[in-house]
């Protein structure tokens, strides 16, 4: 196992220099550079290209099934080959668990004495809802106050991307990309904020079709400082979501 499910910053006064190497191999991120991997992962990324068409096949039938249940005719020309695109897709959707944090980050972390506010804002999120199989869409807002090092901006998107290309929660999804820029940064403090819209909640039940779920979390000065987390907030524009 990779021992990576704890919890809580890794907090130090290293210089930006020796910072990476002090982080390779955080209580979250294991040595292999995997973040919260799900139970079959390594199989998924260890298996022979036999493995790997048996378990598109098996997807596959999956979806067979599926069609033939909802009462569809799956031999109609537009779905003969859905199944195929289906199994796909899904491999797509849930190959944030494999990607390595250290790949993505690529040595994109700078020294940089910039004490400021950092935000990339309404980066695109798709993720997939873990209790019911369908999207939820939206937009995530990060940011931090870096402390001896700034990150490529690029990379906070990719972070977020590797977490939503999972089965997820919004609120697991919001945390893991606090915590994993967190543990590779080691700034003054992360805030998240996403907003979205789940289909789970849009096409069915109570049908809000205008509803929107959001989820925050802040760490570091962020939480510690009110004043800090209201200026976050209002310069995302998510600040009328909440008491402060
Ligand atoms: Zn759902």
């Amino acid at each position: 196992m990779n021992g990576n499910d704890g919890h809580g910053a890794v907090t130090g006064d290293q210089g930006a220099g020796n910072q990476l190497e002090s982080v390779k191999n955080t209580p979250m991120i294991s040595a292999n550079g995997l973040a919260w991997p799900g139970m079959g992962t390594q199989e998924r990324l260890q298996e022979s290209s036999d493995a790997a068409a048996a378990r598109l096949d098996k997807i596959q039938n999956a979806a067979q099934t599926i069609l033939e249940c909802v009462g569809e005719d799956a031999n109609r020309p537009g779905l003969l080959n859905t199944p195929k695109r289906f199994a796909q897709a899904m491999m797509v959707f849930t190959e944030g668990y494999g990607q390595n944090v250290w790949d993505i980050v690529n040595g994109a972390i700078f020294p940089e004495n910039h004490n400021e506010m950092v935000i990339v804002k309404d980066i695109d999120i798709s993720s997939l809802c873990e209790h019911h199989l369908v999207p939820f869409t939206g937009k995530m807002h990060i940011g931090y106050i870096p402390h001896h090092s700034v990150i490529g901006l690029s990379k906070l998107a990719r972070i977020a991307d590797m977490f939503s290309r999972r089965l997820q929660v919004q609120e697991r999804l919001t945390k893991q990309v606090a915590d994993t820029i967190m543990e590779v940064l080691q700034p003054q403090g992360v805030a998240v904020v996403m907003e979205s819209t789940h289909m789970c909640m849009v096409t069915r039940g109570v049908q809000k079709q205008a509803s929107l779920t959001i989820t925050s979390c802040v760490l570091g000065c962020f939480k510690a400082d009110e004043k800090t987390r209201s200026e976050f907030l209002s310069l995302v524009g998510a600040r009328r979501h909440y008491n402060t």
